[in-house]
């Protein structure tokens, strides 16, 4: 699936929120998604990099898409139900949710992390989305074929020393896809993972400053995947934990 090729078109006429649009990996999937066919609703915390990503959508000549500006960490359940009505009014159905805004956090040992540090962390890697999920199930099931992503990564699968707060975030990720996988068999609704694997955006300077970002995929070349679990190829994918790079 890291080598699939999307056919033309392939997510016309469906609406698809990704969070943390505004940069990195969501942004890259916005455009793609776009490029596909597919209506985005942009959702991230800093307004103008979200505006950016809007007007490259439009000069690339793809649909209209909506912008939603909410800081994941402030956000409570309210916002989320608020935001659920407006896309039902809106769209009418949502086809697709990719939850990729996160935080890595300071890495450090175990014994250090602060407790706001880990409250913040897990606020916005795992409460928000799982009340996002919770609030959007209702428009998700008006969809005839809906998939949502969540991000993970491989300190998700196995512990790391001094990646405290983050590893334990996306062990939760894990998990409540693979809950959510086990309450929806044979629905219209599919969960999945997915770990991008080293790739060159902002979190991975900040994670590994001192590599050589020429060396790591770009989160262009990683697309495939997204594309296929987020279009109908995938239906009767669900409760899978896959890899763009795999080793
Ligand atoms: P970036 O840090 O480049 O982008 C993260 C995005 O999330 C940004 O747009 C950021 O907004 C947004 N975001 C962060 N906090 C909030 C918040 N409180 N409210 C709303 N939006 C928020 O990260 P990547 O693109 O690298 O990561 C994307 C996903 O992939 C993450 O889930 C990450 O854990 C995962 N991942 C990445 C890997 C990599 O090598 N890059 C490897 C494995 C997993 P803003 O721009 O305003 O800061």
């Amino acid at each position: 699936m890291n080598q699939y090729q999307a056919p033309e078109g392939l997510l016309t006429n469906r609406t698809i929120l990704i969070s943390g649009a505004g940069d990195g990996i969501g942004a890259e999937a916005a455009k793609t998604f776009a490029s596909h066919g597919a209506s985005c609703i942009l959702l991230g915390r800093t307004v103008s990099k979200l505006e950016k990503v809007y007007d490259e959508i439009i000069s690339a000549g793809g649909p209209e898409p909506a912008i939603v500006p909410l800081d994941l960490n402030g956000a409570t359940p309210k916002h989320y139900q608020d935001m659920a009505r407006t896309i039902e009014d809106q769209f009418g159905c949502l086809d697709g949710v990719l939850h990729n805004a996160s935080l890595l956090g300071e890495l450090c040992p175990f014994e250090e992390i602060k407790p706001e540090e880990w409250q913040q962390v897990m606020q916005v890697n795992v409460s928000a989305a799982a009340y996002m999920t919770q609030a959007l199930m209702g428009v998700l099931r008006k969809s005839a074929d809906a998939s949502v992503v969540f991000t993970t990564s491989s300190v998700g699968r196995v512990g790391r020393a001094f990646w405290g707060t983050y590893s334990v975030s996306k062990f939760a990720t894990e998990g409540m896809m693979q809950v959510l996988a086990a309450e929806y068999t044979n629905r219209n609704v599919r969960f999945n993972c997915i770990n991008p694997g080293a790739t060159r955006t902002q979190m991975r300077a900040k994670a590994f400053p001192a590599e050589d970002a020429t060396k790591l995929k770009t989160p262009a070349e990683i697309m495939p995947l997204y594309l296929y679990l987020m279009g109908p190829d995938s239906k009767g994918v669900n409760g899978q934990s896959l890899d763009c790079q795999p080793k």
